[in-house]
């Protein structure tokens, strides 16, 4: 029997989060022993090779997607300033990087973790299968003194061609199917459910009157003063901003601009069909669940050109021919697209299965945080809600509960599934 093999750090997945981790670590700790092992055959996760299909580009504009010290320049990978990145631009751009920083040769494709057990000493014995020259699969046990998934979240499916196409969910990826069958003149019907929260928010890529780059907002720091921050009134800017009559007015004003003009820019109202996309309530509640049109043809074109119809209505059943919805309606459909997210769930099996517990993942919350109602919860966490719901505000700031419960000291903030202690 073969030696188990034993690392130092072992990464799982090589897409845009793992290829960073890998490349630091690498840089920190050079003569590491370091284990890379991903599933597909080609770096870059969402953006490997095999993953891609006809039409696949990143919702970034040339600039927005790219590491600080590796610039994605026009002469190496010739996207004009102002495009969107295509798919194929992207892998080529993560195996370059992978390469130029030694990556690649610590890389072990083809190879799907299925397991992961938390030793005594705090190290994982890993089990992972590989695919042998005869098409079987091998079987191979490593051990890592430390372990960091970035096994991403979502998974990859393709779409046949064909003639009735009904795709289901209210996002950018349900959005994404929509086109890719429409833009190829090919009817499809959309299907957002009347029981969930509506379509996400779709943006054009400039917003308000000074034409601000949406995807640039989040990293303006002034920005960060308007956004919700359990924090707030320990910054005399915040506290003006979120806890008095006149700041919040400000807050709720300039939201209101970017919501107006991103259903004005959008022409939501332009239509029968696109208003059913308007989510309901502001953009300032959507969190990350924003779409960019990065589309070479109008969306909203291929509604009123009626090749796109959208249904808001749940899926009550699927017969081998038709999706049937609650209002009755039944869709013709010989391929079904299913954007409804992604299983919260990760993709190795954790033992001992006590690790996995919900009480064990809780744990590097405080146990004050615990305890407390969850109306307290919410007010601690997201003062910003009074915005919605103005209530009395509290001066001076609770500093002892956020310095002490909020910020606990680093260690505790592992919890033993990421960083065994
Ligand atoms: C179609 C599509 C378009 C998107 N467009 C954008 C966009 O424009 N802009 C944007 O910011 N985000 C976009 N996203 C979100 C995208 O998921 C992230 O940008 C990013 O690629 C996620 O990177 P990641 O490294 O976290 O995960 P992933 O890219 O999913 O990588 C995870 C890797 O882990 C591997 N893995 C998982 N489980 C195992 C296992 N058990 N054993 C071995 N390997 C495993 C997978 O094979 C995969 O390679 C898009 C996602 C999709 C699906």
């Amino acid at each position: 029997m073969s030696e188990i093999e034993e690392f130092d750090l072992l990464i799982v997945g090589i897409g845009i989060a793992g290829l960073p981790m890998a490349k630091t670590y690498l840089q920190v700790n050079p003569a590491a022993k370091l284990l890379v092992l991903e599933a597909n055959q080609s770096i870059g996760g969402t953006w490997a090779k095999e993953r891609l299909y006809e039409g696949l580009q990143s919702n970034n504009l040339v600039g927005m997607l790219e590491f600080s010290d590796f610039p994605m320049d026009f002469e190496t990978f010739g996207v004009a300033p102002g495009s969107h990145v295509p798919g194929t631009v992207l892998h080529r751009y993560l195996a370059a990087y992978a390469q130029r920083f030694g990556v690649y040769e610590k890389v072990r494709f083809g190879c799907y973790v299925k397991s992961a057990e938390l030793k005594g000493d705090g190290s994982w014995e890993v089990v992972y299968e590989k695919k042998d020259e005869d098409g079987g699969t091998d079987e191979v046990k490593v051990v890592a003194k430390k372990m960091v998934l970035a096994t991403g979240t979502t998974s990859g499916e393709d779409m046949e061609k064909s003639e009735n196409v009904v795709v289901a969910g209210g996002s950018k990826s349900a959005a994404d199917a929509v086109y890719m069958t429409a833009s190829k003149g090919r009817h499809v019907d959309w299907v957002i459910r009347k029981s969930g929260r509506g379509a996400a928010w779709l943006s054009w890529p400039y917003v308000s009157p000074f034409k601000l780059q949406f995807e640039k907002l989040p990293t303006i720091r002034a920005m960060t003063l308007l956004s919700p921050c359990f924090d707030s009134p320990s910054s005399p800017i915040r506290y003006l901003l979120h806890n008095t009559r006149l700041g919040r007015a400000l807050v709720r004003g300039f939201f209101s601009i970017i919501h107006n003009d991103m259903l004005t820019l959008g022409k939501f109202n332009d239509h029968p069909d696109t208003k059913k996309l308007i989510p309901p309530g502001n953009v300032f509640w959507s969190g990350t669940s924003v779409g960019i049109f990065n589309y070479p043809i109008d969306l909203f074109s291929l509604v009123q050109k009626g090749l796109i119809n959208i249904h808001l209505a749940d899926v009550t059943s699927l017969t081998p021919e038709t999706v049937n919805l609650s209002d009755g309606t039944h869709l013709k459909a010989d391929t079904v697209v299913l954007a409804t997210g992604w299983k919260l769930a990760p993709s190795i099996k954790f033992l001992p299965d006590s690790l996995t517990s919900e009480e064990k993942n809780w744990n590097f919350l405080p146990p004050t945080f615990k305890s407390q109602s969850r109306r307290r919860r919410q007010r601690d966490f997201f003062p910003i809600s009074r915005i919605a719901r103005p209530t009395p505000s509290t001066w001076p700031p609770r500093r002892s509960l956020q310095r002490t419960t909020l910020l606990p000291p680093l260690p505790q903030l592992h919890s033993p599934l990421f960083h065994p202690q």
